[in-house]
C-alpha cells in the first residue's frame, strides 16, 4: 500500500503488508511519544481536525500526535460555528479547508460523509469516525495493542480468539476491527450482543468466507469464557432513532470482576474503545475492573498516538526521516525528564 499523499478512508484500503508497516514506524515513534527525544520533522505543517461529532481521544489524540512530530493543529469542532450551518456543501467546505491544510482529520454523524468530502479536498482527509460506519484509526490501534498485548503472552494475531460485547449494530469501532482481523488467519470470532444489535451481515459473512470460526452469542457468560481478548462496547445510543429505544438495550451486558474471575480464563486481556457508560444504568465496564492487570483500556489510549503518529509519518512521507533520527536526535532523556513528566510520578495506571 502506497501511504503517501493518501486519504484514510476505510481499513479496506488494507491488506497486511500495509498494518505491519503501520505498525513498525508506530513503534518508531515510541521515545517521541514518551518526550525521551524530539523531532520538529513536520514543522510548519498544518493539521485541521474537523470534528462535527462528539469526541475526547481521537480528536486529542490525533492533536497531540501531529504537536509531536512537529505540526500546528487547528481544531473546527463543532458545525454551529463552520459555514456548514450557513448551508455550505462538503465539497465546497472541503477545497476551502484543504486550502488551508496539509492534513485533515474528519469525523461526522453520517456514514460516508468523510469520503464525500475527500472527494474535493486537495490534501489527504483521514476518517476519525463516519456514522455507525467506520473508524480506521481506532481500528488500527486496537490491533496494535492487541498484537502488543497478546505478545507479551507469547501468542499472535494468528489464532486469536475474541469476543466483541455490546452494541455490534452501530458500533464502528467494531466494524472497522473485524474488517482487519478478517486479514489475519485462524481467528476465532465471538459475538455477543443483544438480540436486534448483532454486527451488520456482510461483515460476518466475510469472515466466515475467509475461513474464520464465527460464533454469535445473545449470552455475555457463553461468550467470553474461553478467549484471549474481550471488546467489550457501549450502546450507541446517538444512532438509535429514539432514547427510549437505546434505553431498551442499555445496561444488558454488563462486566464486572465478578463476572471476569467466575467466567474467564486467567489473564484474559479486557479493551474498550472508549468512552465507557459509568452511568448507574449502563456499566457495561465496570470500575472494579480498574485494579485488575489485564485492563488495557488505558494502553489502547496510549498506542492511540504511536498509530497516528505513524499514519501523518507515513501519508506526509516523512516516516524515514523519523526513524532515522529516532537514533540521533536527542531532546532530553529520562533522567533529565521533570519530574512532572514522568510516567512513574504520575501515580499508579491501572490501564
Ligand atoms: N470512541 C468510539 C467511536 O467514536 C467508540 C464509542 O464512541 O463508543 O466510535
Amino acid at each position: 500500500m502506497d501511504f503517501v499523499g493518501s486519504h484514510i478512508l476505510s481499513v479496506d484500503q488494507f491488506e497486511r503488508g500495509g498494518i505491519e508497516r503501520v505498525f513498525a514506524v508506530a513503534d518508531d515513534m515510541a521515545p517521541f511519544a514518551r518526550r525521551e527525544r524530539m523531532t520538529r520533522v513536520l514543522a510548519g505543517a498544518i493539521l485541521s481536525n474537523m470534528f462535527f461529532e462528539p469526541s475526547t481521544r481521537t480528536r486529542v489524540s490525533f492533536g497531540c500526535a501531529f504537536n509531536l512530530l512537529g505540526g500546528d493543529v487547528r481544531e473546527i469542532a463543532e458545525v454551529g460555528a463552520s459555514s456548514i450551518a450557513k448551508g455550505e456543501s462538503l465539497h465546497d467546505t472541503a477545497r476551502v479547508m484543504s486550502g488551508y491544510s496539509d492534513v485533515i482529520v474528519m469525523r461526522h454523524p453520517e456514514a460516508g460523509a468523510v469520503a464525500e468530502f475527500a472527494e474535493t479536498s486537495r490534501v489527504p482527509v483521514i476518517n476519525g469516525g463516519d456514522g455507525a460506519n467506520e473508524h480506521p484509526s481506532q481500528a488500527l490501534l486496537d490491533l496494535y495493542t492487541i498484537r502488543t498485548e497478546i505478545a507479551a503472552r507469547g501468542g499472535s494475531i494468528h489464532g486469536l480468539r475474541i469476543a466483541l460485547i455490546g452494541d455490534l449494530r452501530y458500533g464502528r469501532a467494531v466494524h472497522s476491527l473485524l474488517k482487519l482481523l478478517a486479514l489475519f488467519d485462524r481467528i476465532e470470532v465471538h459475538l455477543v450482543s443483544p438480540p436486534g444489535l448483532e454486527a451488520p451481515a456482510g461483515i460476518t459473512r466475510r469472515l466466515a468466507e475467509r475461513g474464520h470460526e464465527v460464533n454469535e452469542h445473545h449470552s455475555l457468560e457463553q461468550g467470553i469464557s474461553h478467549v484471549d481478548i474481550l471488546y467489550v462496547t457501549r450502546t450507541q445510543e446517538e444512532r438509535f432513532p429514539t432514547a427510549a429505544e437505546a434505553n431498551r438495550y442499555r445496561g444488558l451486558f454488563r462486566l464486572n470482576q465478578e463476572i471476569y474471575t467466575r467466567h474467564c480464563e486467567p489473564n484474559t486481556v479486557i479493551m474498550h474503545p472508549l468512552p465507557r457508560d459509568s452511568r448507574p444504568a449502563a456499566q457495561e465496564l465496570d470500575e472494579d475492573l480498574n485494579a485488575n492487570p489485564n485492563l488495557a483500556i488505558f494502553r489502547q489510549t496510549d498506542n492511540g498516538v504511536l498509530v497516528r503518529m505513524a499514519l501523518f509519518a507515513l501519508i506526509l512521507d516523512v516516516a524515514h526521516t523519523v526513524h532515522e533520527t529516532a537514533a540521533q536526535v536527542r531532546w532530553f532523556t529520562a533522567k533529565r525528564t521533570p519530574a512532572r513528566f514522568r510516567k512513574e510520578a504520575r501515580g499508579p495506571d491501572f490501564g
